[in-house]
């Protein structure tokens, strides 16, 4: 199986510090990386949102993975299998790992919709409900390198009864049962890496139960699914992963890739906590979501020693009086509104507020990025609040270089051991002198 070439090669793992990585020998040629911890290129139907493929192309770091979902892709079927040559080329995608998940991270669905044998899906046109046969017969049409195997995931929500988490971690099980079934016998999914999801809601026994026999089945990765944003404070989140992550093959050879994918997660500190949990890879969801409420990311990760590096980004923590609204309590974990994906967080600043009008500042100081290299914060005001459409591309261009650049700076404090160190920049926390 081509997919064998596949190979996740681990650096460093440290107890309790996280693990870093590359995953090697990925793409149809085995040519292409993915460093981690690291996060995927979020996209609708493949495109970056606001961004075509010659704007993006001017982003330095982007990932080597591109996330498409099934609720984005399921009511273009018919299309795909007439077309018969797979999605990467439908959508003129070139050099890439194409993923397909089965919901799109940054859309929340509505609940209440599962059932023994089928999960539903929400595109334009409404709800489609897909069977394994149905949602297998997607993926031929795909024809992705890797793809979240169905999984009922809606025990996300606190409060969810244990019998019925019980039996989304049995029905998961199940439809993963059933789609290798399809997979083995499948020519057009040869080489296709298949990822296992672990539910398990908020119960421990249950998430262990889940991972453990995951872990049994032929799978090349886990999606760590029910833990999104909203749905659980970190502290709790924490747990479970770490829980989870005990019961995960560390690089088995049967195993070629091994990697966690943590769903619903983008906000730099949660990014953080549950990379130390042992979670390798994100859905890069995040920088859209700042984008689509006309934000801009501005958190500080910068902990170079070189006095010329160090204060590229203002510090998260903002002077009294200015930015207030982006210290709020968004930033406390425990808030638990199930909204709490479109609230504006403490990592960002709100470019439509007046007090833009006359700054003519980039959005971050020494950013090399087309938009801070180019406009000013009073310029992308001007832009929101006419409803340009370039408003949201130039913000897409800085959040996305941003977020990238945040896990590139993750993953050298991985590699230096100053984690602890990046995590009070990134928190907003100033440097003890001793
Ligand atoms: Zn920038």
């Amino acid at each position: 199986m081509a997919g064998c070439r596949m190979k996740l090669e681990l650096s460093r793992v440290a107890l309790g510090k996280g693990r870093l990585g590359v995953l090697k020998g990925l793409g149809k040629t085995g040519q292409l990386s993915l460093e981690v911890p690291g996060c995927l290129l979020h996209t609708h139907l493949g495109t970056v949102p606001h961004l075509t493929q010659d704007t993006l192309s001017t982003l330095s770091t982007l990932p080597s993975v591109t996330q498409i979902t099934l609720s984005n892709i399921a009511e273009h079927q018919e299309v795909l299998e007439e077309f018969k040559d797979g999605f990467r080329k439908f959508a003129g995608l070139h050099d890439t790992v194409l993923y397909c998940a089965l919901h799109d991270p940054a859309t929340p669905c509505p609940t209440g919709h599962t059932t023994n044998k089928t999960v539903s899906v929400w595109g334009s046109g409404g709800r489609i409900e897909l069977t394994v046969a149905k949602f297998m017969a997607l993926q031929k049409a795909v024809k992705p390198d890797w793809y979240q195997s169905m999984a009922d995931g809606e025990t996300w929500q606190i409060n969810t009864s244990h019998k019925r988490v019980r039996k989304s971690v049995d029905r998961s099980l199940a439809h993963l049962d059933e789609c290798l079934l399809v997979h083995q016998k499948s020519q057009e999914l040869e080489g296709v890496e298949v990822f296992g999801v672990v539910e398990g809601g908020d119960i421990l026994e249950e998430r262990v139960r889940s991972a453990k026999e995951t872990a049994k089945r032929p799978v090349s990765g886990f999606c760590l699914d029910g833990l999104q944003t909203g749905s659980m404070d970190q502290a709790l989140r924490t747990q479970l992963i770490s829980a989870v992550t005990k019961e995960l093959p560390e690089d088995k050879p049967s195993f070629p890739l091994s990697v966690r994918l943590l769903q619903g997660v983008g906000r730099p500190d949660e990014v953080l906590a549950s990379v130390e949990a042992g979670v390798d890879l994100f859905e890069g969801f995040f920088p859209f979501q700042v984008t689509e409420r006309g934000c801009a990311l501005i958190f500080n990760f910068n902990i170079s020693s070189n006095p010329e590096l160090a204060g590229r980004a203002p510090p998260a923590v903002l002077e009294p009086g200015e930015d207030q609204e982006t210290a709020g309590d968004s930033q406390h974990n425990g808030d638990l509104n199930p909204d709490d994906q479109t609230q504006m967080t403490s990592f960002e600043i709100n470019l439509k507020d007046k007090r833009y009008q006359g700054d003519f500042r980039p959005l971050v100081e020494g950013c090399g990025c087309y938009c801070c290299r180019n406009h000013q914060r009073a310029y992308l005001h001007h832009l929101l609040v006419t409803n340009e459409l370039l408003a949201g591309v130039l913000l897409m261009i800085h959040n996305t270089a941003h977020y990238h650049a945040f896990f590139s700076a993750l993953r050298d404090a991985l590699a230096e051991d100053t984690l602890d160190l990046l995590k009070r920049r990134v928190l907003g926390q100033t440097e003890r002198k001793d």
